[in-house]
């Protein structure tokens, strides 16, 4: 299959598997983008991203500006932290994680003075008269990461064209998750904002050729993004049909492009680079205003809602501050969830804040999440035809269930998106996908703890290694010092001797 790069994309290419959830997304889809008051109280962690957590920059007690840097990244994949309003700092310590554990993470705890004063902006500049790493090294600083969900540093994949030879920027406003709608209000109400994003991104990455892809269950953000882009003939909306999981970056890559991405290689491998739609905003707003990322907008849904919305938030505000804002609950949740239902994490409670990937906070009701009972396999292999990325999750879930990590690994775990399509259509309500994210662990934990043993014998090694040094440098000491000493009583016998000729004559 070719693909060419400037070609007008006139047929999509379907992919395998995929299921069709109901969307449940008239909830919130109506509701505009709100700005959540500044809550009384943020915390700030210090690893919202994939990477080194970011290193602290400030101590409790200091008073900070808007957009001030909290903590400084680390190393080549990190992102660093900034304050998302002004106020003093009042805890550099630990404080519940937006993690399904709700363990303690490293977190800077910020009270608001309510002015929510910026420091000094950067005057505005045109970024396409920048040197593209320039345009990388500001998306960088500014503290960007993939908001979709999966919060990679975006600066890195923006650097992406130093080793791959790249062709097409492709826009995932796929947003398949059900209940999810903040890329669908963005889009519809920052459409402009988004396309300026698009084109600094394209730009940075050194590609003409853009597709957005949008599913067909947002019209409306299909119509505000093409209007957008009437004045670019590089930049090319397309309508995608309404199946989950559309969104995963190689198969919204497939189904535009018909390219596939080699087995645990990056959509780079064939030329492409996806970012999200809330990225590109945020991009813009750092290259044309100078601001980092303190705020993100977050569909607050389920029926256990009083008021779904989409809003605006400070990152750092807790999931309850966000609630109350919603009017609260009609009933107690049966699941309170980051993300969508389908690949979202389970949160612990609502005092966990809001971080940089969080697109979605919903609390569903026990009718929106079926917890029936699970029963033995029949063998109806309905998960391996809803499976996308064609593996065997039958086979895979046996065998993890027997924790037999190796013949799941050979069966194509790391292959596994955990897009839960076979948990979603398992007439026995298996778990499938649970067995998977567990596998995935242990394996991660295995790996770890080879890495900690070789770790450890290296330094053993390495030790051995200079202590053997130190004897041998010893030894050679000892050695010259006896060939010194030895070298002395010849020259001083032989002094002597002289001295007494001399006299005898
Ligand atoms: S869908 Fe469920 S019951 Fe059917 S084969 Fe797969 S695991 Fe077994
Ligand atoms: S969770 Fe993994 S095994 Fe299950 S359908 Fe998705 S990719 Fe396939």
């Amino acid at each position: 299959m070719t693909f060419f790069a400037t070609q007008k994309i006139s047929k999509l290419f379907r992919i395998r598997g995929g299921v069709h959830p109901h969307d449940c997304k008239t909830l919130s889809a109506d509701k505009a983008i709100e700005d959540l008051p500044i809550p009384s109280l943020l915390h700030i962690p210090l690893q919202q991203h994939i990477g080194a957590a970011a290193k602290p920059a400030v101590k409790r007690g200091d008073h900070v500006l808007k957009g001030q840097l909290l903590a400084n990244s680390q190393g080549m994949i990190s992102a660093p932290i900034h304050a998302p309003t002004s106020g003093r700092v009042v805890g550099v310590g630990h404080y519940p994680a937006h993690h399904a554990s709700g363990l303690s993470v490293h977190t800077i705890t910020l009270q608001p003075d309510g002015k929510d004063e910026w420091i000094e902006l950067p005057p505005p500049a045109d970024p396409f008269t920048l040197d593209p790493a320039e345009i990388a090294t500001r998306v960088a600083a500014a503290g960007i990461v993939g908001m979709g969900g999966a919060t990679f540093p975006s600066a890195v994949k923006l650097n992406l064209r130093n080793r791959y030879q790249l062709h097409t920027l492709v826009i995932n406003g796929a947003e398949c998750e059900p209940y999810l709608t903040c890329d669908d209000r963005i889009m519809r109400e920052y459409s402009a904002n988004v396309i300026d994003g698009i084109r600094i991104m394209a730009y940075a990455l050194g590609v003409e050729n853009i597709i957005i892809g949008i599913e067909n269950n947002k019209p409306q953000a299909q119509a505000a993004m093409r209007e957008a882009a009437t004045a670019f003939p590089n930049i090319q909306v397309v309508g995608l049909p309404m199946r989950y999981p559309m969104g995963s970056e190689k198969h919204l890559v497939q189904t535009l492009t018909g390219l596939e991405t080699p087995a645990r290689g990056l959509t780079a491998d064939i030329g492409i680079v996806v970012h999200n739609p809330a990225t590109a905003l945020a991009v813009r707003d750092a290259l044309r205003e100078g601001k980092p990322l303190v705020s993100r907008v977050v569909t607050v849904s389920g029926g256990a809602v009083r008021q779904p919305r989409n809003l605006r938030v400070l990152l750092g505000t807790k999931v309850q501050d966000v609630i109350d804002h919603c009017e609260g609950f009609n009933v107690e949740p049966t699941r309170l969830i980051s993300g969508g239902p389908m690949m979202g994490n389970l949160l612990p409670d609502t005092r966990v804040p809001l971080v940089k990937g969080c697109n979605g906070i919903l609390a569903l009701t026990a009718k929106e999440v079926s917890e029936n009972q699970e029963s033995p396999c029949i063998r109806c292999a309905s998960c391996v035809q809803a499976c996308p990325c064609g593996l065997l999750p039958l086979e895979m879930a046996a065998n993890a269930r027997a924790g037999n990590l190796d013949a799941v690994t050979k069966l194509g775990l790391m292959d596994c998106i955990a897009c839960g399509s076979c948990s979603y259509v398992c007439p026995a309500h298996i778990p499938l996908v649970q067995y998977f994210n567990y596998a995935k662990g242990e394996l991660a934990s295995r790996q770890r703890a080879k890495h900690k043993q070789d770790e450890t014998k290296r330094l053993i090694e390495q030790r051995n290694e200079r202590m053997a040094a130190q004897e041998r440098a010893k030894k050679e000491m000892m050695e010259r010092r006896k060939r010194e000493a030895a070298a002395k009583k010849a020259a001083a016998a032989a002094a002597a001797a002289k001295t007494a000729q001399e006299a005898s004559a």
